[in-house]
């Protein structure tokens, strides 16, 4: 893929999922997200497609859904629609190991499915690191040659230009002490979303979850329209929080050249101006939960 192909996102996102599409020369379309989920919207997916097929001058090759917050995204739906246009899908996993959908795991959603090791996702080694899954042993095969920067049977013996995208030992080293753990702390990750959730529907808009979908609980969500408040009094009571994300990737300098701009996807516009995310990890307390949850309730009521 390179000049000429398009590959469609979701603009509510971390930019590293647009930044592959444009690394090799290819461009990000975007499509806005489910209010509900976060998720990229399939409809709109649809819509999307058959817009960019009509104006004919660029080849659609693929789409990239992201799990957002943990949530795995609609991929029922979104297969039903690439295999109807011959796409391939790419799962961006990064926040989303340990959640599941309709019975499988994350990371083995799409043809190919990718996640990260940074601290801040739910399994976390002590720097960077990440990991690529596919169940199609010739991509298997390729993404083992480009990790080693393009190695062929032989050592020395190159046979494409590939990349240095090992994983380095010392990570997999603390990897290797985390992910038996993983299972347990998405657990307690999902009580801690519980209580939240328990605690708070009745004054903000609570993530939902699908029938069918389990979330890894990379974050914690919430919907306001007094954010600015919330956000002062949180601080205030040294509680940590965060906004995932301020500003939606189409509105970024970095796409600029896109023309896209605000008014283009007013769901994740919106988003980006009402979400907050509070304090999630598998060891937070039943009190500090309840602090927090008390907090909250005194800033918005
Ligand atoms: C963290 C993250 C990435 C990238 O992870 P790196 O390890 O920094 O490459 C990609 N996509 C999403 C949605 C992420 O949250």
């Amino acid at each position: 893929m390179g000049p000429g192909d398009v590959i469609l996102t979701t603009p509510f996102t971390f930019i590293a999922t647009a930044e592959v599409i444009s690394v090799i020369g290819a461009k990000p379309a975007f499509v806005d997200v489910d209010p509900r989920t976060f998720n990229i919207d399939p409809n709109r997916l649809d819509e999307e497609i058959s817009r960019i097929k009509k104006e004919g001058r660029e080849k659609i090759r693929g789409i990239i859904p992201v799990d957002l917050f943990g949530l795995p995204a609609d991929y029922e739906a979104i297969r039903s629609i690439a295999s109807r246009h011959d796409l391939f899908i790419l799962e961006d996993a990064a926040q989303a190991l340990g959640a599941t959908y309709k019975g499988k795991k994350a990371g083995a959603l799409g043809d190919v499915g990718a996640t990260s090791f940074f601290p801040s996702k739910p399994l976390g080694c002590y720097g960077d690191g990440g990991a690529v899954f596919t169940d199609h042993d010739s991509l298997a095969e390729t993404m083992r040659s480009i990790r080693v920067h393009g190695q062929g049977k032989n050592k020395y013996d190159n046979v494409r230009v590939g990349l240095n995208a090992r994983l380095d030992t010392l990570q997999a080293a603390v990897l290797l002490q985390k992910l038996p753990r993983l299972e347990n702390e998405i657990v307690r990750r999902n009580e801690a979303a519980a209580r939240y959730s328990a605690g708070l529907s009745e004054i903000v808009t609570v993530p939902s979850v699908p029938p069918g979908s389990t979330s890894a609980w990379a974050q914690y969500s919430i919907l306001t329209d007094h954010r600015e408040k919330l956000q002062n009094h949180l601080k205030e009571a040294g509680i940590p929080m965060a906004i995932y994300y301020p500003k939606p990737l189409h509105m970024q300098e970095a796409y600029r050249q896109l023309g896209l701009g605000a008014g283009r996807f007013p769901v994740a516009e919106e988003l980006s101006r009402n979400i907050v995310s509070l304090p999630m990890h598998p060891y937070l307390t039943k009190d500090q939960q309840d602090f927090i949850i008390e907090k909250v309730k005194k800033a918005l009521c």
